[in-house]
């Protein structure tokens, strides 16, 4: 999609420091870690949300959260990490690519603001 920062960064015109990436997915470090480790999972292709996934998507979500737990070994987080999906302007969405958040490194708080 023309205007989205995401896809950008899976046709490498936005550089990304790339943790794992397959014909399908792509995970990277976010530019603005919120722990110290933070990277972003996402599919290539363009899809909005998670509030615009459909049957057709099941296979790709399986294998993003398979790939989650992956990386999440790869990174040494094996005391614990969180997934995050934020869908929508109230869920604080601010990427129009669906895309899931794994952090780890620090002792994470519940609820999130
Ligand atoms: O869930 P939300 O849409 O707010 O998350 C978008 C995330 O993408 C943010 O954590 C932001 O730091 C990250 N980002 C990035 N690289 C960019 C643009 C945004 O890692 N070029």
């Amino acid at each position: 999609m023309a205007d989205c920062i995401f896809c950008k960064i899976v046709s490498k015109e936005i550089p990304s420091k790339v943790v794992y990436e397959d014909d399908d997915i792509m995970a990277f470090h976010d530019i603005e870690p919120q722990a110290p480790t933070h990277v972003i999972v996402i599919p290539k292709k363009h899809i909005q949300s998670i509030d615009h996934i459909y049957e057709e998507h099941k296979e790709l979500l399986g294998h993003i959260l398979l790939s989650i737990k992956n990386i999440a070994k790869e990174l040494g987080l094996e005391d614990g990490y969180r997934v995050v999906n934020n869908c929508g302007e109230l869920g604080g969405q601010t990427v129009n690519h669906i895309h899931f958040h794994l952090l780890g490194g620090r002792q994470l708080q519940w609820p999130p603001g």
